[in-house]
């Protein structure tokens, strides 16, 4: 399988390749050259399988020759064996055709350790075939960082740097980053926003001559192995559920839009989806695009929802570049006003996206409204970026006769504040981290600075 970039002037690459380098060279994100098909037959078969049987099947065509069969179906079993579940992503009902999908049964307890317990695996598989050393860089606004370090940290081959916003994530979020003891895992507290630290990690890929050589890889929600990780949900979920029989409709709390793009993928590979709907908190961005065609960058807003406190949603170019039809030139132009500030999406491809897509956004006030009414009418006890999910999806929903799947993509434990704030005494921490808050912490606080930033990586990769 050969990828190429959605701003058209890169090179097509391999799998490997992909996975090993994040952002084209041109600034655009790669995308496979085809989308893989599934039949209904296909799609039919695998209701009723185990998730690393559905996981294997949907991810081998993005894979190619890149890694034999055997060699990759031993690494998705280790992957997802990891998980503290059995079903891997248990579907739990929350009223007549609405349900919750549980992604946070990783290490991490959000969703982002679906995608990344594999990329880790698969980075050292190809670094060590290299017989290669890699440095990781990435930034967080919260559980990117975590889940990444967890992924990573038994890597032989491998060292992680993750900039967080210094005293902007929460302290759960904070402590699964910091009190990680591995001589490879180097977090780093930023004095400034998610989009300061993003930036850095963004210059440090352009220009990469302090790390004399060294590989640095990308983790960041952009590489497409996370999205392919990502994709075997909605299939396993769909098929549960009925598909390809029958219709099943996403509703998905969203920022730089990597999780729903893996649902659109999903669509697009043959799973029948009526509807995703678009959860954002007060940085709305996406909504906004969806509902009022106003593609523009506002100020950050802390929310109680920290991990969607975005102003850029980087994946959101991967569908632009299929709304347009894969209209490369089209999609460079509109990046190009997006970053002078605003941009419109022209009407066909926007009538395309309006055709699947619905977006609704929630505030806080309405977030802590939310996990109260969940939990009175549901039993469930809904972190804030899920409650974000399942208010869009009621209120968003077209048809209720379409079973809908809410993505619940935190443990509630991790924002014990916000739990507090809506009136709850709190959760209990899951057995697996019950002394998460009395374990030592390990992290260095640096300036908003690039050369501040990149003498601290070169001088502490081992
Ligand atoms: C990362 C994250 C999101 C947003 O996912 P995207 O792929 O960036 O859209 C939502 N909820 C939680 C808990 C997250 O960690």
């Amino acid at each position: 399988m050969r990828y190429i970039s959605t701003r058209g002037t890169a090179p097509a690459i391999e799998f490997e390749d992909v996975v090993l380098t994040g952002l084209a060279p041109d600034g655009g994100l790669y995308v496979p050259e085809t989308i893989p098909q599934f039949s209904h037959a296909e799609l039919a078969e695998m209701a009723g399988l185990p998730y690393t049987e559905i996981a294997y099947r949907v991810m081998r065509p993005f894979v190619g020759d890149a890694i034999d069969d055997e060699t990759f179906r031993r690494i998705v079993h280790e992957t997802y064996t990891a998980f503290n579940h059995d079903a891997v992503v248990p579907l739990v009902q929350l009223s007549h055709n609405h349900h919750l999908l549980e992604l946070f049964h990783g290490p991490t307890l959000a969703f982002k350790d679906i995608a990344l317990q594999l990329l880790g695996r698969l980075l050292d598989h190809f670094l060590g075939a290299k017989g290669e050393q890699g440095v990781i860089m990435g930034a967080t606004s919260g559980d990117t960082g975590s889940a990444a370090i967890e992924g990573c940290k038994p890597c032989e081959n491998l060292d992680i740097f993750i900039l967080h916003p210094h005293e902007r994530v929460s302290e759960v979020q904070r402590r699964q980053m910091t009190t990680v003891d591995a001589p490879n895992v180097h977090n780093i507290a930023i004095k400034g926003d998610f989009d300061d630290a993003q930036a850095m990690v963004k210059a440090s890929f352009a220009d990469q001559a302090f790390l004399e050589g060294t590989r640095l890889i990308a983790v960041n929600s952009i590489n497409w192995a996370r999205i392919m990780a990502q994709i075997v949900y909605y299939v396993a979920a769909g098929v549960a559920l009925g598909a390809p029989h029958r219709e099943v409709a996403f509703t998905v709390p969203s920022a730089n839009f990597g999780n729903l793009y893996a649902g659109y993928m999903a669509k697009r590979m043959g799973l029948p989806v009526k509807q995703f709907v678009i959860a954002t908190n007060a940085n709305d961005i996406l909504h906004r695009t969806i509902a009022d065609n106003d593609f523009s960058r506002r100020a950050l807003e802390a929310t109680l929802a920290p991990s969607m406190d975005i102003v850029v949603s980087s994946n959101f170019e991967r569908l632009l570049f299929e709304a347009y039809e894969r209209d490369s030139h089209a999609v460079a132009d509109l990046l190009e006003a997006f970053g002078q500030g605003r941009a419109e999406i022209d009407d066909t491809p926007l009538a395309r996206l309006r055709d699947v897509f619905a977006s609704h956004r929630v505030d806080d006030e309405t977030i802590l409204e939310v996990i109260r009414e969940a939990q009175a009418h549901t039993g469930q006890l809904l972190d804030p970026h899920t409650a974000c999910g399942y208010r869009a999806a009621n209120v968003a929903r077209t048809d209720t006769t379409t079973p809908m799947i809410t993505l619940a993509t935190a443990h509630p434990a991790k924002f014990e504040a916000a739990i507090k704030r809506a009136g709850f005494d709190g959760v209990p921490l899951p057995e697996a981290m019950h002394d998460l808050m009395a374990k030592d912490e390990h992290y260095d606080v640096l300036d908003a600075d690039l050369a501040t930033v990149q003498a601290f990586v070169a001088r502490h990769r081992h």
